[in-house]
């Protein structure tokens, strides 16, 4: 089964938003297999945005991501990585469709409520990057039952 990281960034705290964004997320049908809230460091946000680190913004990014600190999520479930981008939506939130997170949560290009990785391999790097192997959990959740998924889906 799939599994991805999502950060719930520090203005998504500050909005009062967490709850809101976790609810979507589990009305979908992922499941919560790790959560924890962390105080993010430049060292961690260094290596978590080094793909953006000649970007004229990458300082102020690194900054909004240390006002407060995230709740980190590994959500699991079928196709978890594309379904979780497909939730949040486009990176700037005046573009993003409504109906997704960001669409409906936001007006910025920065301030974008969540991180969402966005392959499955960069969602095995992030996750070891954000989770200890004993933080995420495996136990029956909707995938267990009947009504989760058809037999060929998993
Ligand atoms: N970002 C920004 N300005 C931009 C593009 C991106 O501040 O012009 C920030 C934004 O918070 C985004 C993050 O950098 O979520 C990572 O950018 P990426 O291109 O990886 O977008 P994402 O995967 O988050 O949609
Ligand atoms: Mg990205």
């Amino acid at each position: 089964m799939e599994r991805t990281l999502v950060l719930l960034k520090p203005v998504t705290l500050q909005r009062g938003l967490a709850g809101e964004v976790i609810k979507r997320f589990e009305q979908k049908g992922l499941k919560i297999a790790g959560m924890k809230m962390m105080q993010l460091t430049d060292e961690i946000l260094n290596e978590h945005y080094s793909h953006l680190a000649d970007r004229p913004f990458f300082p102020g990014l690194k900054l909004s991501m240390t006002r407060t600190p995230v709740i980190a999520l590994c959500l699991e479930g079928v196709g978890a990585v594309d379904v979780v981008r497909q939730l949040a939506g486009a990176t700037n939130g005046r573009k993003a469709l409504p109906g997704t997170i960001r669409g409906d949560l936001s007006m910025s290009g920065q301030q974008n409520i969540v991180h969402a990785s966005d392959s499955l391999e960069s969602a095995s790097v992030e996750l070891k990057r954000f989770f200890r192997e004993e933080e995420i959990f495996s136990y029956e959740g909707i995938a267990a039952t009947d009504y989760g998924y058809a037999d060929d889906e998993l």
